[in-house]
């Protein structure tokens, strides 16, 4: 009897299931709630990481054996022929994105180990340890899925802490956070077009926005310092995007290009780790006052030991040592924090289309490179602590 009920529903629902297209019995299934598709089950408690909103496309997704990229699978109760075409669709392109992907990187490398993420304005690529953020343990898929949500997060703290609009910082941000150095050395210079396979990150600033490394232990032990370090340098990077594009840090302007950062590293970790040399000029681990920088520019500015702002306005971003790392810091904290974001753009553009720093402050501060050092210096002496304090 209870066979016999049960077959009547079958058949009942293949009933449904046959209806002519054109109709939507779909909006009485319930088996979809009227939707013609289901979330797909595969994912198990990774469907949680698909659905993040911020990742568009994840190579993980698209090759789900049950739903192919398509994150979601067709209602088998219910029929509707156009959320079926919609389903194929989304597999194709998540194929199509997957394939040029592997293509261009994992070809190059000769291995499949990696994750490739797509967001709104990064793709990301990436094999990076698995790691423990917060509390939680989180494999190398969860973890490249924390780093696009980071990327997007720090291109939107960016825009917004210089008061960019969208039109302001066009093109893509592509970042690639390698767990060998063997994969890093083939895609670094192939990517950036620059540097040595031996190095431990490069950078291309322009006209494409790149960034590659990978996970030196010795610099990089935790996921706390690859994010500091991935904050910093794609700063760089939004800043060389940032209209109208140019590096200024080969263009004598080093204290804007590594002050900003800096600033940005700070304000995600409060502590500034990251220097930008060329090559292998530093030891892992090198740095000043050990990235706590605020007191010991206090104590500097207190006995007359910091450099001449003419002087560090002048250098490059691999010229700069430590001590000025630390001042040039200092000065884009000023300009940020005690005359706001929109002047600062103003001042950074200026710089970028080719103005001197003497004549894009005077138009920007009203100040010239001898008059910005004593508004500077009182400010420092208001705001920043002590040593020891
Ligand atoms: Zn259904
Ligand atoms: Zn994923
Ligand atoms: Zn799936
Ligand atoms: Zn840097």
């Amino acid at each position: 009897m209870f066979r016999l009920r049960a077959a009547a529903c079958l058949l009942t629902a293949a009933l449904a299931g046959a209806t002519p297209p054109g109709q939507q019995p779909a909006a009485d299934c319930r088996g979809c709630a009227g939707r013609g598709s289901l979330p797909c089950g595969k994912h198990g408690k990774d469907l949680g990481l698909e659905a993040d909103g911020v990742v568009l496309d994840c190579s993980v997704a698209a090759t789900c054996r049950v739903c192919a990229g398509a994150r979601a699978v067709d209602c088998r109760q219910c029929e509707r022929a156009e959320v079926e075409a919609e389903l194929q669709h989304r597999q194709q392109l998540a194929r199509d994105w997957l394939q040029q992907r592997l293509a261009r990187v994992d070809d190059a490398v000769g291995h499949h180990a990696l994750v490739h993420l797509r967001t709104a304005h990064c793709d990301l690529v990436g094999s990076l340890k698995p790691a423990t953020v917060g509390k939680q343990k989180l494999d190398t898929h969860a973890l490249l899925h924390l780093h696009a949500q980071r990327l997007e997060a720090l291109r939107e703290d960016f825009r917004a802490t210089l008061e960019l609009t969208e039109a302001d910082l066009p093109g893509r941000l592509r970042v690639h956070l390698f767990r060998d150095a063997k994969d890093h050395g083939v895609i670094g210079p192939r990517e950036t077009g620059f540097g040595s396979a031996a190095s431990t990150g490069l950078k291309q600033m322009g006209p494409e926005f790149v960034y590659s490394m990978w996970q030196d232990p010795r610099s990089l032990p935790d996921d706390e310092a690859v994010h500091r370090n991935v904050v910093h340098n794609v700063t760089h990077l939004l800043l060389s995007q940032m209209l109208p594009v140019q590096w200024v840090g080969n263009r004598g302007h080093g204290w804007v290009d590594e002050g900003l950062a800096h600033w940005f590293e700070d304000r995600h970790s409060g502590s500034c780790r990251n220097y930008c040399y060329e090559e292998l000029l530093l030891a892992p681990g090198a740095g000043w006052k050990n990235g706590i920088w605020r007191p010991h520019v206090r104590k500097l500015v207190e006995e007359g030991g910091m450099p001449s702002f003419a002087d560090l306005a002048r250098r490059n971003t691999d010229q700069l040592t430590f001590l000025e790392h630390a001042a040039a810091f200092a000065y884009v904290d000023f300009l940020l924090s005690a005359h706001g974001g929109a002047r600062c753009r103003d001042f950074v553009r200026a710089l970028k289309s080719g103005q001197s720093t003497r004549d894009a402050l005077q138009a920007v501060y009203s100040w010239n490179p001898l008059t910005i050092e004593a508004p500077f210096q009182a400010w420092i002496k208001a705001h920043y602590p002590l040593p020891g304090r």
